[in-house]
C-alpha cells in the first residue's frame, strides 16, 4: 500500500508540473478552475495510507492540457506517417496514389485491392498480389494505393523495381517493410545480372514471409510459357507466395492523353 501511494504522489506531482497556476486560474466549489477551458485543475481523491483511506485534493490536468497533449501526439503520428510515405516512394506523384484519388473507372481491381488493403494484417507469412494486365490498365496505381492505405495505418511499405533494386550500390534490405510492391516485373532487360536482381529479391522476401505485390505487363502466355528457367524459378515463387489477379480495363494512360491533348494543344499554341 506504501508503493501505491508513493506512485500516486509521484503521478500527482508530475501532473502538477505540467499544469502550471496561471492568474486567470480560479476557486470553485473548493476547487482550482482553469481560467480559459473552465475546468477544474484540482480533484479530490482518496490514496490509501496504511490501512486508511485519506482524502485529498490533489491536481488534475485541465482540458486545455489533454488537448495540447492529444495534438501534439497527432502531430508527432503525421510526421511518423509523412516519413513512411517519403521511405516508401522514390516517385513524389505515387505518394498520392490513394483510394480516395481513384476515379472508380477501373471497378474491379479497385475493390480487389481495398479488399487486400482492409484485410491487411501485418504479419508475416500472408500472401501478397500479383496483378497482371495491359499497359496502362491502373496496377501500379493500385499498387500504391495499397502501400499508401497501409502507410496510413502505420504500416511500413517499399515500392520499388528490378530495375531500381539493381541501380543500388548496397543492397537495399526489403525484410524491414511490412509489404513491399515490386513494380513492372519484366520490364527488366534480360541478362545474368538482372536475373539474380530478381531472384534474390524475390528469395529474400519468400524466405522472410514478407508479403509482396507484382505488378507486370507480361502476358500468360508469357507467363505460363516460360522455359528458361530461371523465370521458371521465379515465377515458382512468386505463384507460391502471391495471389494472381488479372487487371482487365481500357488503357488509362492512352485515355488521359486523349483528354489532354486539346489541353497542351491550346496552352502550346498549336
Ligand atoms: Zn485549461
Amino acid at each position: 500500500m506504501e508503493g501505491l501511494s508513493s506512485i500516486l504522489i509521484e503521478m500527482m506531482r508530475k501532473i502538477e508540473a505540467d499544469t502550471p497556476r496561471n492568474e486567470t486560474d480560479y476557486e470553485k466549489n473548493g476547487l482550482l478552475y482553469c481560467g480559459v477551458c473552465h475546468t477544474p485543475k484540482q480533484a479530490i481523491i482518496d490514496i490509501p495510507s496504511g490501512k486508511k483511506l485519506i482524502s485529498g485534493k490533489f491536481p488534475v490536468r485541465c482540458a486545455c492540457i489533454i488537448n495540447a497533449r492529444k495534438e501534439s501526439e497527432r502531430r508527432i503520428r503525421a510526421q511518423q506517417i509523412e516519413t513512411l510515405r517519403a521511405e516508401c516512394f522514390d516517385d513524389v506523384k505515387m505518394r498520392g496514389f490513394t483510394f480516395d484519388a481513384d476515379d472508380g473507372k477501373n471497378a474491379d481491381i479497385g475493390k480487389v485491392c481495398r479488399n487486400y488493403a482492409d484485410h491487411f494484417k501485418k504479419e508475416t507469412g500472408k500472401k501478397g498480389l500479383l496483378l497482371r494486365g495491359d499497359v496502362g490498365t491502373g496496377k501500379t496505381f493500385f499498387a500504391c494505393c495499397i502501400a499508401n492505405a497501409l502507410i496510413d495505418r502505420g504500416i511500413a511499405c517499399r515500392c520499388t523495381s528490378f530495375i531500381d533494386q539493381a541501380k543500388l550500390e548496397k543492397k537495399e534490405d526489403l525484410t524491414r517493410f511490412g509489404l513491399v510492391v515490386l513494380d513492372d516485373f519484366g520490364a527488366e532487360r534480360s541478362s545474368s545480372f538482372m536475373e539474380e536482381v530478381v531472384y534474390s529479391t524475390i528469395d529474400t522476401l519468400y524466405r522472410r514471409q514478407i508479403p509482396f505485390i507484382i505488378t507486370t505487363n507480361m502476358t500468360d502466355r508469357e507467363l505460363s510459357n516460360a522455359s528458361d528457367p530461371s523465370t521458371r524459378r521465379v515465377l515458382s515463387r512468386i505463384y507460391e507466395a502471391c495471389v494472381p489477379y488479372e487487371v482487365s480495363g481500357k488503357d488509362r494512360r492512352r485515355e488521359t492523353l486523349k483528354q489532354d491533348t486539346p489541353y497542351y494543344k491550346n496552352i502550346l499554341g498549336q
